[in-house]
């Protein structure tokens, strides 16, 4: 690095941070990302499940779901460069979920796709069986905890049916998507530090000016966008911009299991993604034939705020609980002794809605609170964000005149004040992973 002046600089280079990166520097803009972790997509992002599914319980985040499909699906393209580790793989399955009373039977959720034009297919029990052999059908519902009465036990119903939705799948490998990214945004003349953690921002005359490392050295820039992840409170007030938002950030602490797939059933890489609401968790193939069980967040579990620089790593009860869980699905299901999965770190938001938005600093921007569910979004909001960047820049008051933003690939325009930080909370909101 020759210069410590750029035009912006993006504080993280997880999926978001690089993304932003690179459609700023394809703006023309001389970027620095800076990370205190040694390569890009290294924390959170390389734990994510990395599932691309368009379901949201709202319209804006439906539509910014099936508008990112279209950049994975387009991958190669949308990259645009060579990268020396090869190209992260878009398993591009579909995904499959159940419709229960938790969801209202996805009525909403379907709605909303017609209005989309997302296509679906909805499945009886019958169509789950053929896609699903090994499934038990049976109705566990409500979600419960081990030491709760009935916990295994069917409710003597049966699930109701499924939607099946062609345009979604996987990611197995999300740091390589994002050193993707990094490669894409270097070849159009980004640049990239890591190992720095920034301390300080720099103010000039009432805006952003810049940052100053742990190490003392200071960086100049007009723009700088948080995009800490997890530490995104802590980087908002170092900034001193956290008076005038009313959605707040804090980092929840989550645990993902991998657990073998059983002798004798066909479950491969290719198998679908579920969200199955009705015993409480999510699935998707995992490397070395496991299946790979996430949480939907179901109200009896609790949710444990941590401190993202120091938080246990180990898996605890919770992995066997939804390994268990699963295993109401799944009857064949072997759960080892010695359990297998990932611990992580989610950057909530009050209302699972991310916050895509400038501040009350100008000059300084944000794109946090991604909630468990925005790696799927982060070509579109990388995109976004650099349109924002420069409306606010050419002079545009967002916060009074919210500026609009047109999707590449599907054509819907979308008002960006949507993901305001000063919006009330959204109560359309599953209030959970789903969004
Ligand atoms: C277990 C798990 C499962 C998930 N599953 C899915 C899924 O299936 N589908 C989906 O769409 N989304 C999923 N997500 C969410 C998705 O992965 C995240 O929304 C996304 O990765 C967030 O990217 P990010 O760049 O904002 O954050 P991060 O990856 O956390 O990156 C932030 C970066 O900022 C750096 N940083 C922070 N503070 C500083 C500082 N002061 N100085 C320098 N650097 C700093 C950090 O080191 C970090 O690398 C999941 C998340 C988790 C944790």
């Amino acid at each position: 690095m020759t210069d410590v002046s750029y035009d912006a600089i993006i504080i993280g280079a997880g999926i978001i941070g690089t993304n932003i990166g690179l459609e700023l520097a394809r703006k023309g803009y001389r970027t620095l990302n800076v990370d205190k972790l040694p390569a890009a997509g290294y924390g959170p992002t390389a734990e994510s499940c990395a599932i691309i599914r368009v379901y949201y319980s709202t319209l804006d985040g439906s539509a910014m779901a099936y508008e990112g499909y279209f950049d994975w699906k387009n991958w190669p393209a949308y990259i645009g460069v060579e990268d020396e580790r090869g190209l992260a793989h878009f398993h591009d399955n579909g995904t499959m979920i159940f419709k229960t009373e938790r969801n209202g039977y996805l009525a909403r959720i379907l709605d909303i796709c017609r209005d989309l034009d997302i296509p679906f297919e909805e499945w009886d029990r019958d169509r789950i069986a053929t896609a699903f052999p090994f499934y038990s059908l049976d109705s566990y519902l409500p979600v419960c905890r081990p030491e709760d009465d009935g916990f295994g036990e069917p409710n003597g119903e049966k699930v109701s049916g499924a939607v099946f939705f062609p345009a979604g799948g996987y990611i197995s490998d999300p740091q390589l998507a994002t050193h993707n990214l990094q490669r894409a945004a270097e070849a159009a003349g980004g640049e990239f530090l890591f190992n720095v953690s920034v301390a300080e921002i720099m103010q000039d005359n009432g805006r952003a000016a810049g940052i100053r490392l742990e190490d003392g050295r200071v960086i100049w820039a007009p723009v700088v966008v948080n995009c800490a992840g997890a530490f995104s409170h802590k980087v908002n007030e170092m900034a001193g911009v956290t008076g005038d938002m009313t959605i707040t950030t804090k980092p929840l602490r989550q645990e993902v299991v991998h657990v073998p797939v059983p002798d004798g059933i066909a479950y491969g890489r290719e198998t679908m993604v579920t969200s199955d609401s009705d015993i409480g968790v999510y699935s998707r193939p995992e490397l070395g034939s496991h299946i790979l069980v996430g949480s939907e967040d179901p109200e009896c579990d609790p949710r444990e705020e941590v401190d993202p620089d120091g938080y246990d790593k180990t898996l605890s009860e919770q992995a066997r609980i939804q390994a268990l869980r699963y295993a109401q699905r799944v009857p064949e299901l072997g759960i080892p002794n010695q359990l297998q999965g990932v611990v992580s770190v989610y950057d909530t938001s009050d209302d699972w809605i991310p916050i895509y938005d400038k501040s009350a600093l100008p000059g300084f921007y944000m794109a946090i609170g991604t909630s468990g569910n925005q790696f799927k979004n982060a070509p579109v909001v990388g995109k976004m964000m650099a349109h924002l960047i420069a409306a606010c820049e050419a002079g545009r008051d967002h916060d009074s005149d919210p500026v609009d933003f047109t999707f590449e690939h599907t054509g819907r325009t979308v008002s960006i004040g949507f993901y305001s930080r000063k919006r009330p909370i959204n109560t359309s909101s599953s209030f959970s992973v789903l969004g």
